[in-house]
């Protein structure tokens, strides 16, 4: 006898959940079927085993297939596919963390959705209990005719003992020759990857609520700083003492202009400047910490003159948290400020620093980068359209090469993108790993780029520029202002967002960012899971 879900749909599925603490909806009600517009739904699922599952909207509920390899476009080839037991229509959606220890612990991504219906049948319940179902799709990744064929016929029969099925792309039009689904690793619903998923995620599921109700937003703005603060620093006169994230800060020339205006706003004062650090630096630390910074300093604001100051000064407050870094020289920086806390931030940013620029490697092994980075630098004749062609061109090898990496924009003209590896290559190896990836990339688009080292020699192409992988070389921190009108801000993106017409490398601005990052959450934190392995490069 096969599995027979018409009785009760959901029962294995309650059978196998605790609802008291796993964050999956708990579906109390199965609505009738709008055979009309059938949803479909994959959600690629790191559970002990990564695997697919490959959910139809069937009677009310998501009847469902985990497909260890995951569903591909490709007619030549096969793939095994466990049934399991039915979900709730409330469960399509959800994209989070489901506890350890529980059923299916792990991380969740809408990997795929969109709506199906079934070809040759107009009873898809009876044809999935007659092991046979063929169903056209139309999803953002998945399209054209799969059918989904029975080979064991054991059931589960209560027992726990699940159906083998092979699922199948037709040979039509959709079909794609060699298509590998982890080839495009991103979620249909937020862009993110399951490693970024896992480390931040947006949502988590109350499971003591109705299912319409459990779900609840994640977001960083709980970490932030509080009015009260903001407001002691508003009411300040000139200069005098803030009282800011548990330290006492001594500020000074709070009225002063630090950036010129962008048309039709006002001038950006010290005292708006140390607000917008206030409210980042809680999210910002966690790419500081561990480092030692470096700090472009303005001490005339943007417009003036700027110098890279790195040794602690004699005057700093003594809780500020520093590193001496054994390795230096006579002559050489001695003593580097390390932003271990958001008040450490702060005191830089009253001190003029500008920009941050966070070491590639952690104090507690200098010589060993956790990053790999792509500086797209583009040249006086570079438009921003090709900048655009040039980090597309990158996100293509990285899904390639199954490389996670995050982009950002740098506030002033270009992209960089970081990708975090696990701490144990010397900075030439990542260097020659980053300058494969991008002469690589540079090939396709030989007339962007220029590969000369001096910038008079470029013509006005770009550089992609892997020379930054070296110890004590930096890119600007995510977060961190530019010294440029209006204090852009270099801010983290999504990958889809290279395909938003209104994107730009200087769009937000510190006026404009906290709003960003209140609606959008921290798209950067993929760089704080250092797990990966560069792969060599064929
Ligand atoms: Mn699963």
């Amino acid at each position: 006898m096969t599995r027979d879900s018409s009785r009760e749909p959901l029962a294995d599925y309650h059978r196998k959940r605790d609802f008291a603490t796993t964050p999956e909806p708990s579906g109390e009600t199965a609505q009738a079927d709008s055979a009309a517009q059938r949803s479909f739904v994959v959600q690629r699922h790191r559970a002990r085993n990564l695997h697919y599952d490959l959910r139809f909207e069937i009677g009310g509920v998501l009847v469902s297939w985990a497909v260890p390899k995951g569903p591909t476009l490709d007619p030549s080839v096969r793939r095994m596919a466990v049934h399991v037991e039915d979900h709730p229509m409330e469960y399509a959606d959800f994209e989070g963390v489901i506890p350890q220890g529980e059923y299916g612990g792990g991380d969740v991504i809408v990997w795929d959705r969109g709506t199906w219906e079934p070809h040759g049948t107009d009873d898809p319940a009876a044809a999935v209990a007659h092991g046979e179902l063929h169903a056209d799709l139309h999803g953002e990744k998945l399209r054209g005719r799969v059918v989904l064929v029975r080979t064991d016929s054991a059931g589960d029969g209560g027992d726990g003992r699940k159906d083998q099925w092979l699922l199948m792309h037709k040979h039509d039009q959709d079909a794609v020759d060699g298509w590998d689904p982890e080839d495009h690793p991103r979620s249909v619903l937020s862009g993110r990857t399951n490693d970024e998923v896992k480390v931040d995620p947006a949502r988590r599921w109350h499971s003591e609520l109705p299912a319409a109700e459990a779900s609840e937003a994640v977001r960083t703005e709980t970490r932030g700083v509080g009015d009260e603060e903001l407001g002691a620093l508003a009411d300040l006169g000139r200069q005098g003492t803030w009282e800011v994230f548990g330290r006492r800060l001594k500020v000074t020339n709070l009225d002063k202009v630090l950036f010129p205006p962008r048309a039709g706003e006002d001038p950006v004062t010290k005292r708006d400047f140390l607000r917008y650090v206030a409210q980042v630096a809680p999210i910002s630390v966690p790419y500081l910490e561990g480092r030692a910074l470096n700090l472009n300093r303005f001490p005339d604001g943007a417009g003036g003159k700027s110098f890279w100051h790195k040794e602690v000064p004699d005057h700093a407050p003594g809780w500020l948290p520093r590193w001496t870094n054994p390795l230096a020289d006579d002559g050489e920086t001695q003593t580097y400020l390390v932003a271990d806390e958001p008040a450490a931030l702060l005191w830089a940013a009253n001190f003029g620093a500008l920009e941050w620029h966070p070491w590639t490697s952690r104090t507690a092994e200098p010589e060993r980068p956790t990053y790999a980075l792509f500086d797209l630098d583009p040249g006086d004749d570079t438009s921003w359209e090709e900048v655009l062609t040039l980090a597309r061109l990158h996100r293509t090898a990285f899904e390639k090469l199954g490389v996670r990496a995050q982009p950002k924009v740098t506030g002033r003209r270009g992209i960089q993108i970081w990708v975090p590896i696990r701490a144990g290559l010397a900075f030439d190896e990542t260097r020659a790993w980053v300058e494969q990836v991008s002469r690589t990339v540079g090939a396709v688009v030989p007339e962007l780029v220029s590969w000369k080292w001096q910038k008079r020699d470029r013509k006005g192409r770009a550089r992609l520029d892997y020379t930054q992988n070296a110890i004590n070389k930096t890119l600007v921190a995510p977060y961190s202002t530019r010294p440029a009108a209006g204090a852009p801000v270099s801010m983290p993106i999504g990958w889809h967002e290279l395909d938003d017409p209104d994107l730009r490398p200087d769009r937000w601005t510190i006026r404009t960012a906290p709003q960003r990052i209140a609606e959008r959450g921290d798209l950067f934190t993929g760089v704080l899971v250092q797990d990966q392995e560069l792969p060599p490069f064929a």
